[in-house]
């Protein structure tokens, strides 16, 4: 910063000690974003190839929800190694680290998913799982279809660099390797929320939570994030519609459920089409319709059940409230009932505007400009949206598709994400995890 002051013409030298006296910035808001970038990329390349080995025995033994206990007995090694505080068993299977750095300053947090998929893999990759068990009493393959490996690993990484830079942090970093983040198995509880309910922020409430999502379709070495809106919410329904039963031949003598199900499938779709804002993206999608046994049969009941997937906790509230009156609607005029179960899933995730804004500068020192891209959300759910609702988040997707080669798309047996992306993670957020904390005025 200094040097940069000698080189301008000295008429506006004279200006700037004026110029800071007046903003009174302190000396963290003149950080040069990215200005870590060539230490950490020295750390990154002295912690690569065993990182990345890492990742390779975490892909080969994939664990499903709350049963992530190798792989989080290898993250609690890894964090111990390292001389970072760790905690064990939250949320079942979670770890816990805290790294304090060598200057006063508050807390970031950087979060990772160790779960798997019941997916059997069908890559050619030399590490691939073969693994199986059993999934709601059904004998399955495992796989990282989600990339929660290459998650984890990077997070894993990003704790050797941090502690390599320890003395230059300007506070402290919370790291959380989650389990459950795909659900946890039926009758139990877990992931984000239940990290959470068991007191992760408690009296260490973090000023930011980072994390990152593969997405197997965008280049390795390129990331791509979302200001606002990053994940949909993710909400479920479900509706029992009954009639009165009777010979098919004779529906006069009954009331048909079937035809008012027909009803309330298209009816469903005018909450999008005509009570919702057309900025509002929404999607309601009728997935089953059960109803009859017999073709000379008017059934007792239809059922129908559905998922609703929107952006924010007023849609929700729009989508419930207009499902309910058409469910009533519809039902009373045919003659019949309907009852409605709606089930709130997973929030959406909304990054932070201003902390994503903030921190564009850093990811485009940090990877090139041209590598950091600014995309639409998506329609899929995550549940670091828990975190996001209590502290300013930021959740980017990393690309891990390597050139000349396809990939399935995430969940789907034929998913690689490509080793180069590892270390492009690694740089990404311990980057932003140094310069959030000069931002924050960590730096003293
Ligand atoms: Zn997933
Ligand atoms: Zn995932």
């Amino acid at each position: 910063m200094q040097k940069r002051i000698e080189s301008l013409p000295a008429r506006l030298q004279l200006l700037i000690p004026a110029a800071c006296a007046v903003l009174l910035l302190p000396a963290s808001a003149l950080a040069q974003p990215g200005r870590f970038d060539e230490r950490i990329s020295r750390a990154i390349a002295g912690c690569e190839a065993s990182i990345i080995d890492i990742r390779h025995q975490i892909h080969a033994n994939p664990e499903l929800g709350n049963r992530e206990f190798e792989t989080a007995a290898m993250v609690a090694g890894h964090l111990a190694s390292l001389g970072i505080e760790v905690k064990t068993g939250v949320a079942h299977t979670g770890v816990v680290g805290i790294l304090r750095g060598g200057r006063p300053g508050p807390m970031v947090a950087i979060r990772a998913d160790m779960d798997a998929l019941p997916v059997t893999e069908e890559t050619d990759l030399p590490f691939r799982s073969t693994k199986r068990t059993t999934y709601n009493d059904m004998e399955v393959g495992v796989m990282h279809a989600c990339g929660h490996d290459i998650h984890t690993s990077v997070l894993m990484g990003v704790a050797t660099v941090l502690t390599d830079l320890k003395e230059e942090l300007a506070g402290s970093v919370l790291f959380i390797f989650q389990p459950a983040e795909e659900g946890a198995p039926a009758g139990e509880s877990g992931g984000a929320s239940l990290m959470l309910e068991e007191g992760l922020f408690e009296g260490i409430e973090p000023v930011a939570v980072f994390a990152l999502h593969i997405d197997p379709q965008v280049p390795a070495g390129d990331i791509v994030y979302s200001i606002g809106p990053a994940l949909a919410a993710s909400d479920g329904f479900s509706i029992t519609v009954t009639g009165k039963q009777t010979h098919a031949a004779r529906p006069h003598t009954g009331v048909d459920p079937i035809v008012m199900a027909s009803q309330l499938v298209l009816a469903l779709q005018t909450i999008t089409s005509r009570t919702l804002d057309p900025l509002d993206s929404c999607v309601v999608t009728v997935g089953m319709f059960h109803g009859g046994e017999r073709s000379n049969i008017i059934p007792e009941n239809v059922r129908l059940t559905g998922t609703v997937r929107s952006y924010s906790d007023a849609v929700r509230d729009t989508v419930e409230q207009r499902m309910t009156e058409i469910v009533e609607g519809i039902a009373t005029a045919g003659g019949g009932t309907g009852e409605l179960t709606y089930s709130r899933g997973l929030p959406p995730t909304i990054n932070d505007p201003d902390l994503v804004r903030s921190m564009i500068p850093t990811l485009q020192a940090a990877l090139g400009a041209e590598h950091v891209i600014e995309g639409p959300p998506w329609m899929a759910s995550e549940d670091f949206s828990y975190y996001a609702r209590l502290v300013p988040g930021f959740i980017f997707f990393l690309g891990t598709l390597k050139e000349g080669t396809v990939s399935g798309d995430l969940h789907n047996p034929g998913m690689r994400a490509d080793d180069s992306a590892v270390p492009v993670g690694i740089r990404a957020l311990s980057n932003l995890v140094i310069d959030r904390l000069l931002l924050e005025g960590g730096e003293r």
